[in-house]
């Protein structure tokens, strides 16, 4: 049920709070532009108990949330959402560039990728340190060590660093060393680790599941903000389809239909929707277009060695190129690069 307030002074609405969590829910507050709502979530069966709150002093309005999702909806929070890391702003006109390896390889490797990026206009770092590999005989990544050097990069070169965790005792060790936290597209039903990184306040970056419907990805971002952290960037990164000149299929039209049903930055990663470094700038530009927040791309110094994805991952001076290729895109659109 969504509770709009009549008043924004802090008693009143602690006073609305304390009658919610009376009757056995969770009052998460969303303070907007021109009002202050509460959204009361937890057991569907019960839910019309809620309606007698109207009777309150303070408050205007109660009324239902249709939508199965809750918090991430615009039904809940109309306006748009921005995700902060750091001195980056991801939404409401502000663009992220989150470039580098896909794994951390070594320090050469990390600190070389983080100065090209760096240089070519990127305002953030990737660079993964537990990999989620297919096969567990392939290089699954540098653990602790590779996120003590992805910080070290990023310390260097003023990039805020994001990374995947894979699993849920993962998470406190990631969160010491990163800005924002990845779930990988493989994870993203893993609801255990959704609610583990829900209880932490860090960013969070959400890729879609490969074979996962748009629904199905923002009931999972719903996992994060009702355990109370709201800061959620949603990633699509290409789904399965019957294609199979590449990776994976872009679902370009998950941008305009992700931002029609909620209010958090919703970015792009033509690296793994693609496969192929060639078609990372072509759907880069598409992403610009198509209005999302943002992008993922992999780069390495040296694709021809990378331990992972060297295949679509673009040398620095690609990403350079395609970063010149999107700037007059991002003026058209309205979108600033945070720094
Ligand atoms: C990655 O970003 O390196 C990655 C493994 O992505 P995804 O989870 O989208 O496959
Ligand atoms: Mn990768």
């Amino acid at each position: 049920m969504i509770i709009v307030m009549a008043s924004r002074k802090q008693e009143d609405v602690d006073f609305v709070v304390s009658k919610i969590e009376e009757l056995g829910y969770n009052a998460h507050i969303i303070v907007g532009e021109k009002r202050t709502v509460i959204a009361a979530v937890g057991d569907e069966r019960g839910k019309y108990r809620l309606q007698a709150l109207e009777a309150l002093p303070h408050v205007e309005q109660v009324f239902p949330i249709l939508k199965p999702f809750k918090l991430v909806g615009r039904e809940v929070k109309a306006e748009s959402s921005m995700v902060e890391c750091g001195p980056v702003k991801i939404g409401k006109g502000f663009f992220c560039v989150m470039a580098g390896p896909c794994a951390v390889e070594s320090r050469d490797q990390i600190m070389e990728t983080a100065a090209a990026v760096k240089e070519a206009g990127a305002n953030m770092l990737r660079g993964g340190a537990y990999k989620p590999r297919t096969s567990p005989y392939s290089f699954q990544g540098m653990e602790e060590e590779g996120l003590r050097l992805l910080k070290e990069a990023g310390e260097r070169y003023g990039l805020p660093v994001v990374t995947e965790v894979v699993t849920i005792e993962q998470v406190s060790v990631v969160m010491d060393y990163v800005d924002m936290l990845q779930i990988g597209a493989r994870n993203m039903q893993n609801f255990g680790l959704l609610r583990a990184v829900g209880k932490t306040s860090t960013p969070v970056l959400l890729k879609r599941g490969m074979m996962s419907t748009i629904n199905e990805f923002l009931m999972s971002a719903e996992y994060i903000l009702s355990e109370g952290n709201p800061n959620v960037v949603m990633c699509e990164r290409g789904i399965r389809t019957f294609e199979t000149e590449t990776r994976n299929t872009l679902d370009i039209q998950a941008v305009p239909v992700l931002k029609k049903y909620t209010h958090l930055p919703v970015i792009i990663d033509p690296s793994h929707a693609s496969g192929h470094w060639d078609l990372v700038t072509p759907m880069a530009r598409a992403a610009v277009a198509a209005g999302a927040d943002g992008i993922i791309v992999e780069v390495h110094p040296r694709p021809a060695e990378a331990f992972s994805d060297g295949q679509q991952s673009l040398r620095p001076d690609k990403f350079k190129k395609m970063m010149e290729e999107i700037t007059p895109l991002l003026n058209v659109m309205g979108m600033t690069i945070a720094r």
